[in-house]
């Protein structure tokens, strides 16, 4: 149940609902209900055409996203559609600062486009301006009875003009806030620029929380909580990232052990060798004492009979790496690669391995988690 449903491809990209679209038409039903009268029909009407605007408004903002990567040749995987908003997955980061500001900037213009279509269209009605002001400020006190084409054009106006104008704060992970990281990359790099645009995204958050209090909006109230949920993620991955740069190698590289597992050894004497140490991964050799790969102790425990050999068991994949190499990019193409980890060289011979486990056991982590930061496209 708790997944996303296609629902076709729109100018060639890949649209999908997101499940919590059933809590649409229970929420529908919610908002026009009044205690005392019941369901009025006329109020479910109103909500439901609501929501389609809405959902329009949003699908044109995560083409415009989808679309400009394309026109850039970045590629564009889906758009998830939300009740509440959506998302462009755009998987990689795009090379070129422009193409990055160009892509993110694509969204909200979409919906500024929109906005200044249903400006002149609101200004030929009769009594136009009034219109404009009234959509334009909600908390006005302009009495206005606008007609059913009067209402289409001003939502319009206004639910675009706040798209717009909310996606630009600079917020991560708002489209302003990564604009505004993309623009700072260069002159003061990756890093300090994500620390930037995600406490920025914690204060604005915060900020908008308090605004969703004071106007008791919970929609407003949702929106900020996830702009700050989304922000402390990246900020705590951000600061992953740092220790993993700033930890020497020495500190998680494990050394051989003098007793060796070899490929034709059965598994019998591998568990015995495994139950000698803490590891949970273990270097498997060749018959002349190459490296072959790794093996898994959970994997001979569960998976093998004690009178078979380890050949079968052994996965023959690894990565080969120096001492002096840089434990964060090491951990990156470890991860990449999905292999258990890293056999360290030095003039020739193995000095030592890294394995996925003793980076997370390192920096604390639980490996759900830890995989899901190092992979997630952000
Ligand atoms: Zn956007």
């Amino acid at each position: 149940m708790f997944r996303s449903w296609r629902i076709g491809r729109i100018f060639g990209v890949p649209t999908e609902l997101h499940w919590s679209f059933l809590l649409v038409p229970a929420a529908i039903l919610g908002y026009s209900y009044e205690a005392g009268f019941g369901l009025r029909w006329s109020q479910v009407q109103w909500w439901s055409g609501i929501t389609l605007l809405l959902f329009l408004f949003v699908l044109v903002h995560e083409l415009g996203h989808a679309l400009t990567a394309r026109s850039r040749g970045v590629k564009a995987e889906k758009i998830i559609l939300f009740p509440l908003g959506g998302g462009a997955l755009i998987p990689e980061e795009p090379q070129r600062i422009r193409d990055e500001v160009l892509i993110y900037f694509a969204g909200p213009l979409a919906n500024i486009l929109l906005a200044l279509l249903a400006l002149p269209l609101l200004l030929l009605q009769p009594g136009g301006a009034y219109l404009i002001q009234f959509y334009l400020n909600p908390f006005g006190n302009l009495i206005v009875v606008p007609s059913p084409l009067e209402q289409i054009l001003g939502i319009t106006l206004a639910v675009n003009a706040v798209l717009a104008l909310g996606n630009l704060l600079p917020a991560y992970p708002l489209d302003g806030g990564r604009i505004l990281r993309a623009v700072l990359k260069r002159p003061i790099g990756e890093r300090a620029a994500t620390v930037i645009t995600t406490l920025l995204g914690i204060v604005i958050g915060g900020g908008l929380v308090a605004l969703s209090v004071s106007l008791g909006d919970p929609v407003l109230g949702l929106s900020s909580l996830f702009i700050i949920s989304f922000s402390a993620l990246e900020l705590n991955r951000g600061w992953q990232r740092r220790r993993l740069a700033r930890t020497v190698m020495k500190e998680v590289l494990r050394s051989p052990l003098s007793d060796r597992i070899y490929a034709t050894d059965r598994v019998a004497r591998a568990r015995a060798v495994f139950a000698k140490t803490d590891a949970k991964v273990l270097p498997v050799y060749s018959n002349w004492n190459e490296l072959s790969g790794f093996v898994e102790r959970e994997v001979l425990l569960r998976e093998a009979h004690r009178d078979q050999r380890v050949q079968p068991f052994y996965e023959a994949e690894f990565i080969a790496a120096r001492p002096t190499d840089s434990l964060l990019l090491l951990t990156e193409r470890i991860v990449e690669a999905n292999v258990y980890g890293a056999a360290i060289y030095e003039g020739g011979t193995v000095v030592g391995f890294v394995f996925t486990e003793d980076v997370i056991q390192h920096l604390d982590r639980s490996p759900r988690r830890f995989y899901k930061r190092f992979t997630s496209p952000t």
